[in-house]
């Protein structure tokens, strides 16, 4: 059995746009891979980097790679490129969230966040926050995920203080079910090795990780606490404002202008506005037609790929006790049960086709019916969860680049973007905001080779 193999989120799924689109109308969708390449996994534990000094008062691993990375850009004549004094980063979903966190932490930098609605306010605040160290081997983002999945378990201890995120390693299967038959007769017998589903309709099953490879994360407890620790540890700030383009001098970016008219003055500017980050690409002359916001506009800015959303429903269950097994269905709309912590079971799937977002940030329409079908699965599938108290219904854009590969690096001189992660973007933000922050601070990307990411590869 390959249950997962035509998985909606199969990584290089193909998502058709219409033709409304300069750059292509077909794009790739970055997705999760299911575990198919797994079996290479080289299953290693999470590297745990303690402070800047070891007990034999070594250098950690983490600052010598910073130190060598200075000393070999430095020969390489990338010394001139200075630190920033004052960073601003437009969009604070979990990747402007992690990228001051890692400016705070390793550089000292304390970013002014913008945000249009507030922390979290769209995908990352409502996302699964399933992690998966392996199911991206073979991608262009192998390496980034292996460094993220790493860099979670390290997190899960450092924000302790500034917050709980949920953070636990779980295992995975994947189920293939026959969706008539286990509508036909729902219940039957506890499904093997997953305490909560049935057996009802199932074909096959096969397990896609353990506690070595899967893990999850609350992902807006993972964006605050990030925050909470930026503030923190170099004064960072969050202030609410729509940006609408760059202020430039001289070929070089000095702020950040507003929608009011105002401007943040700055020396490096970061762009992760998810699926927003659409706007950048387009013509200034060009209305974005964004519901609620007639008058917002293209940023005119070039090498910027384009970025689709893909808006998926979420119901939150409550389970009447803690469940620890992430299952993906194949069958019944595929949907993907994630279990958390405290209780609260994350049950998603049967996605809208791929499209510019027009939503404003936080205000996606949740339509009932949707919602309603995904419980109705759940109701089939488990008779643990059959019933179950809703306690959340919501919607939001899953980002994807025109590629498929998130777009991450340098655009212009000052001018930074980090964008279009699709499926994975709790997972690959910690990498991805160490790697801009480090190029930030100083030019070089140790940890994470961007040139796979760069935006100006198109
Ligand atoms: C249903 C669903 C489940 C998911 N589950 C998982 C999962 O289990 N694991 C995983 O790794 N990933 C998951 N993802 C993917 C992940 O949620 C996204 O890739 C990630 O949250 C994207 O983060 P972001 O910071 O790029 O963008 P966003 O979260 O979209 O944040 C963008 C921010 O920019 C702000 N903004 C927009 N325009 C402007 C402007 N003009 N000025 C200022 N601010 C602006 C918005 O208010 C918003 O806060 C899921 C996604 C969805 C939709």
């Amino acid at each position: 059995l390959q249950p997962l193999a035509n998985c909606h989120r199969a990584a290089g799924a193909r998502v058709t746009l219409s033709a409304e689109f300069g750059q292509s109308s077909t794009f790739r969708r970055s997705g999760r891979s299911c575990g198919a390449t797994k079996n290479r996994c080289s299953r290693r534990p999470p590297a745990g980097e303690p402070g800047v000094l070891s007990d034999t008062g070594r250098l950690a691993p983490s600052r010598r790679r910073l130190l060598m990375a200075a000393c070999a850009a430095s020969a390489r004549g990338l010394a001139t490129h200075k630190k920033p004094q004052q960073v601003v980063i437009a969009g604070g979903g979990v990747i402007g969230c992690a990228t001051a966190y890692f400016l705070a932490k390793e550089h000292g930098i304390g970013p002014t966040i913008v945000d249009r609605k507030s922390i979290a306010a769209a995908a990352s605040g409502n996302a699964g926050g399933f992690l998966a160290r392996d199911w991206n081997d073979g991608s262009p983002t192998q390496e980034m995920t292996h460094r993220s999945f790493d860099l979670h378990a390290t997190l899960a201890e450092d924000l302790k203080k500034y917050g709980a995120t949920d953070y636990r390693r779980l295992t995975c299967v994947a189920v293939g079910v026959d969706g008539r038959t286990a509508v036909q007769k729902p219940g039957g017998k506890k499904l093997e090795n997953v305490d909560w589903a049935d057996s009802a309709g199932v074909m096959g099953m096969r397990p896609m990780g353990d506690e070595s490879t899967i893990a999850q994360v609350h992902p807006r407890k993972l964006c605050d606490a990030f925050v909470a620790a930026a503030k923190d540890l170099a004064g960072a700030s969050v202030v609410e404002g729509c940006a609408s383009g760059l202020r430039e001098e001289d070929g070089r970016v000095t702020g950040l202008e507003l929608s009011d008219g105002t401007c943040i003055e700055a020396d490096a500017v970061v762009l992760c506005m998810g699926p927003w980050s659409h706007a950048l690409g387009r013509p200034k002359t060009e209305k974005l037609g964004l519901r609620g916001d007639s008058d917002y506009s293209g940023w005119g800015l070039q090498n910027c790929p384009l970025v689709v959303g893909t808006k998926y429903h979420a119901v939150l269950l409550q389970a009447p006790r803690v469940l620890s097994q992430s299952v993906f269905f194949q069958g019944l709309g595929d949907p993907e049960v994630y279990p958390r912590p405290d209780g609260e079971v994350y049950v998603t799937g049967s996605p809208d086709p791929a499209d510019i977002v027009r939503d404003l940030p936080g205000e996606t329409e949740v339509r009932d019916e949707v919602c309603d079908q995904l419980v109705a699965k759940m109701n089939v599938l488990s008779s643990e969860l059959k019933d179950a108290p809703i306690n959340h219904k919501q919607a939001c854009h899953l980002p994807s680049a025109v590629d498929g590969v998130p777009v991450v690096g340098e655009l212009r001189s000052g001018a930074y973007v980090g964008y279009g992660h699709g499926c994975w973007g709790i997972l690959l933000a910690p990498a991805t905001g160490e790697a801009l922050a480090n190029q930030i601070a100083t030019g070089e990307s140790p940890f994470l080779d961007l040139g796979r990411f760069d935006p100006r590869r198109f």
